[in-house]
């Protein structure tokens, strides 16, 4: 039996400019999708839509703010003309910053489930039909381990644990029209979210790393890679059976019994 592809499906991968979401657009360019590459700036884009265009795929990078539901619609209509209608959606920005309870800002609050979990909704929903009309979809949100509690950022754990209730609810939704709605929970990953958690501790990277590769099972950290090889799995025309579900890439179980 031939491996089902994606044939001439478009992808669309939010916060792709570096990172995580770099790594996951960079993927599934490579498995045959093209890909839409929204990240807050256009300019900060052309590395990832580079990468990709080196290597013989097809991608475009839009400008948008994920909680802004002008710019998100205005993203979705513009990829859907550029490239095709999009059937698969990583929603993947996200923004991370610490304070404690007591001092943090409401403005914070806002932002932070704004870009984490407002943003998911309002590109889903702007993506949906598309996935509707083709009868078929593949909707990958990025969560954290966070989900389950984070001492340093309850703004952050908190939507994060939203988008595993979001994620759920659209499989319930919206698998009768082919539409499969999975999270990814990942742990310590290398990228600039990590690195600023390191500043802001006061921690030399390497030396955060390394704490944190001796507290996870299989003795490393995680690489953007890590997550993109899972969500390549996610959206992948085999995975049809898998929704509803929380993959924690993060070199061990949550469980610890
Ligand atoms: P990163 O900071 O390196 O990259 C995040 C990207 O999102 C950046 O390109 C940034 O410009 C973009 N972004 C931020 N706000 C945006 C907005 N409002 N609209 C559009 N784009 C926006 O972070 P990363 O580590 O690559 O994280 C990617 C995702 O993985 C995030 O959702 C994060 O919460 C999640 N995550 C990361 C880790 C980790 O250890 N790195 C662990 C668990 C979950």
């Amino acid at each position: 039996m031939t491996r089902p592809t994606h044939g001439q499906h478009t992808a669309i991968v939010t916060g792709a400019a570096r990172g995580i979401g770099a790594a996951v657009a960079r993927r599934l360019a490579h498995d045959g999708l093209a890909v839409g590459v929204i990240d807050l700036n256009e300019a900060d884009c052309v590395g990832t839509v580079e990468a990709i265009a080196s290597n013989g795929g097809s991608a475009t990078a839009v400008p948008a703010d994920v909680s802004d539901e002008t710019a998100v619609t205005a993203a979705v209509a513009r990829i859907a003309a550029e490239l095709g209608p999009p059937t698969v959606l990583v929603n993947n920005a996200g923004i991370g910053p610490r304070a404690e309870l007591v001092e943090m800002s409401t403005q914070q609050w806002d932002m932070v489930t704004g870009v984490n979990l407002r943003g998911p909704f309002l590109l889903t929903r702007a993506v949906c039909p598309h996935m509707i009309a083709a009868g078929w979809g593949r909707i990958v949100n990025m969560s954290s381990i966070s989900a389950v509690g984070d001492a340093a950022r309850v703004d952050y754990g908190s939507a994060k644990a939203g988008l595993i209730g979001f994620t759920k609810s659209l499989a319930l939704q919206l698998g009768r029209h082919g539409i499969t709605a999975n999270a990814i929970a990942p742990g310590f990953v290398v990228s600039d979210m990590t690195r600023a958690s390191a500043r802001r501790l006061g921690l030399d990277f390497e030396e955060y790393r390394r704490n944190a590769a001796n507290s996870i099972p299989v003795g490393r950290v995680g690489e953007p890679e890590d997550i993109a090889h899972t969500a390549s799995f996610l959206v992948s025309p085999e995975a049809g059976f898998v929704s509803g579900q929380i993959i924690y890439v993060a070199g061990g179980p949550m469980d610890r019994g």
